[in-house]
C-alpha cells in the first residue's frame, strides 16, 4: 500500500494508483468512482476496501464532490459524530443493519458480509446513507 502525503488545503492523491483517463473523471484523484445514486456509506466502504484509508476523509470527499458538490457541511457533520477518516465511517459512523451481517461459523460471531449487499440507493445529490445503514446506537 502506497502512503500518500497529504498537505492540508492542497490534497494530492496521485500516488495512490495510476492516474489515467478514468481518474480524470473523478477529478484526477485516481479513486474508484461512486456509482449513480450510490450512497456515501456504501461508496466509502467499497472504496476503502479498494484504496485503504489514509487517515483523512478523502473518499467521503470524493463521494461528495462527485454526487453532491453543494454538501459542504459533510465533513463537519462526520467529524461531529467521531468520524474523522474514511475507515471510521463504517467503524463509528454507521453500521450495516444487523440482518445483513453474517455469522462466522468458527467463532459464532457476527461479521460484515463479504461481498456487501448492493447499495439501497439514495436520491441523486443526497449525502445521506441508504437504508442499509443505521447509526450504531439504533442497533440496541
Ligand atoms: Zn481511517
Ligand atoms: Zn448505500
Amino acid at each position: 500500500m502506497l502512503v500518500t502525503v497529504v498537505t492540508v488545503g492542497a490534497p494530492r492523491y496521485d500516488g495512490c494508483v495510476d492516474v489515467g483517463a478514468e481518474a480524470e473523471a473523478v477529478g484526477g484523484t485516481g479513486l474508484v468512482e461512486p456509482q449513480e445514486r450510490e450512497c456515501v456509506c456504501c461508496y466509502v466502504a467499497r472504496a476503502v476496501a479498494e484504496h485503504g484509508c489514509d487517515g483523512t476523509l478523502r473518499l467521503a470527499r470524493a463521494h461528495r464532490d462527485a454526487t453532491a458538490p453543494g454538501a459542504v457541511g459533510l465533513e463537519r457533520r462526520l467529524t461531529r459524530i467521531g468520524v474523522t477518516c474514511d475507515c471510521a465511517v463504517e467503524e463509528r459512523g454507521w453500521w450495516l443493519r444487523r440482518e445483513h451481517w453474517e455469522r462466522d461459523l468458527d467463532t459464532d460471531e457476527l461479521r460484515p458480509p463479504a461481498p456487501r449487499p448492493g447499495c439501497g440507493w439514495v436520491p441523486s445529490g443526497s449525502s445521506q446513507p441508504c437504508g442499509l445503514w443505521v447509526r450504531p446506537r439504533a442497533w440496541e
